[in-house]
């Protein structure tokens, strides 16, 4: 296929495209077609433009997709470089058809200053997929604002990773060996529907990649030593794919190995290469979505209803699986690359922790104005309490640094200005995650909230105990004008 006018600088210069050249690429193609326009999302902390390329038609209530690349900047650019040639052939090429299917949403440069830099962080020396329980960052507060204002049905984050680590699994004599892996959101948090339909199209995925003649797996997480087990990908809601499916899309990691740079490729560090790569696996992905009832149907209710009173998992741990305690997994000797086949610990068995039961209710007492900016961008709903009342709660007195902190129901006095977090509202799991008490993703575990708490103190957020809706006063709350 001619790619016309719209070449890449990985096509023409056999090098990794510049935040500016995408943003130029991206404002031609929305040029030409009726189909495409860009999309302002907001600034990186060097104030470049966050920009995506939507493609297809919003009017016709098409399944949504939306496609990231590059959250680490310049160390991985070949999955922005890849979306930059799917959106070139999503609306002048051999995919048009798929816009009769589905609405596109393109971000190729999710972290332009990293790009420019070639560091894997942002200017601020932050990884951007580690960042969405927190958005402490321009970048994940604007892509995130998009998940939220977009709600798409699927979400795709595009990354690379080196097959060669020389101070873990290279000092060892060892590099990975794979061409394609491919994860699922797997925060248990989210649902059984959610996560039965996502296996569901990773394995149909994995069989198109590997017809199309790459060697292709579940992903596994890094391999730091031949002695350590194996496992999946993080579930912390910080992970970009995480995040997404607390929202209610079904939600996948693609990553693509690079080889050692030290080693002489047609192009600069093989980066045409790996674009093809990723270029194979985004249209192998999307084939087996355009063949899926399930998603042409529109995606299942995957944001099962939870309310007060039901259990919900706040965390999950890897364990051994099973059905299958040792797994063999092909790598390469270094610096031979002979193929070998070794035996690991097979921890891919991910087990939900402890539930909490939700309630009713979280009350926040202080430093009101920090959480309600945080709630909001997370498109979390609260109430601004306008009535002093009295209501039962457990709270947490925090204990000097290195100690437990002690739980303690007792009657907390709600006065006006303080905030109430109602589970009835759609994201109700997020809500529970980000408050909950015992909660990794909770927010007080952040250095910016720890900050906050005082020790001999109780925590500024409560957990409303009784199951009935709490008595006078609260129920005069106003809704605040977080986003719905
Ligand atoms: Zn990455």
């Amino acid at each position: 296929m001619s790619a016309g006018p719209f070449i890449t600088p990985v096509e023409e210069a056999l090098r990794p495209s510049t935040s500016t050249e995408i943003l130029a690429y991206l404002a031609r193609l929305a040029a030409g077609s009726p189909r495409a326009c860009c999309q302002h999302l907001g600034h990186s902390v060097r104030g470049q433009a966050l920009v995506a390329l939507h493609c297809g038609e919003a009017a016709r209530g098409l399944p949504r997709v939306l496609l990231v690349g590059s959250h680490h900047g310049g160390s991985e650019p070949a999955g922005g470089e890849a979306l930059l040639l799917l959106a070139r052939d999503l609306l002048y090429g051999d995919l048009q058809g798929l816009l009769e299917r589905f609405e596109f949403m393109l971000v190729p440069n999710a972290n332009p200053d990293g790009r420019d830099a070639g560091s894997a962080r942002n200017a601020r020396e932050v990884n951007l997929n580690r960042d969405y329980g927190l958005l402490s960052q321009p970048e994940t507060q604007a892509v995130n604002a998009l998940l939220l204002a977009w709600r798409p049905h699927i979400v795709l984050d595009a990354h690379e990773s080196a097959a060669l680590k020389r101070h873990t699994l290279g000092a060892e004599g060892y590099l990975t060996d794979f061409d394609c892996q491919i994860d699922i959101a797997n925060h248990p948090a989210s649902t059984a529907a959610q996560q039965a339909l996502a296996v569901e199209l990773l394995e149909q995925t994995l069989q198109e990649v590997r017809a199309n003649g790459l060697r292709a797996q579940r992903y596994i997480k890094e391999i730091r030593s031949i002695r350590k087990p194996m496992t999946h990908g993080g579930v912390a809601i910080g992970r970009f794919r995480n995040k997404a499916a607390l929202y209610g899309a079904l939600s996948f990691l693609l990553e693509t190995p690079m080889l050692p740079k030290d080693e002489v490729y047609p192009s600069y560090q093989n980066i045409a290469a790996r674009t093809a790569q990723q270029q194979v696996c985004l249209r192998s992905f999307l084939r087996v979505l355009a063949r899926s009832p399930a998603v042409l149907d529109g995606v299942p209710a995957t944001a099962t209803p939870l309310c007060a009173g039901m259990a919900l998992s706040l965390s999950g741990h890897y364990q051994v699986d099973p059905h299958e305690p040792v797994r063999w997994l092909d790598l390469q000797r270094y610096p031979s690359r002979e193929p070998i086949q070794l035996p690991f610990a097979n921890h891919g068995w991910l087990r939900p922790g402890p539930a909490v039961v939700v309630p009713t209710a979280y009350y926040i007492t202080e430093h009101t104005a920090v959480f309600a900016r945080a709630l909001s961008a997370h498109g979390l709903r609260y109430e601004w309490v306008t009535q002093a009342a009295t209501v039962p709660v457990r709270s947490w007195r925090c204990a000097p640094t290195g100690q437990r902190a002690a739980a303690e129901d007792r009657l907390l006095a709600l006065a006006a200005g303080h905030l109430q977090v109602s589970t009835t509202q759609p994201l109700v799991r997020l809500a529970c995650l980000l408050l909950e008490w015992e909660s990794p993703s909770a927010l007080r575990r952040y250095p910016e909230f720890q900050r906050l708490a005082v020790p001999g103190e109780c925590q500024v957020v409560h957990r409303a105990r009784a199951l009935a809706p709490p008595a006078a006063g609260t129920g005069a709350a106003q809704r605040a004008a977080a986003p719905p």
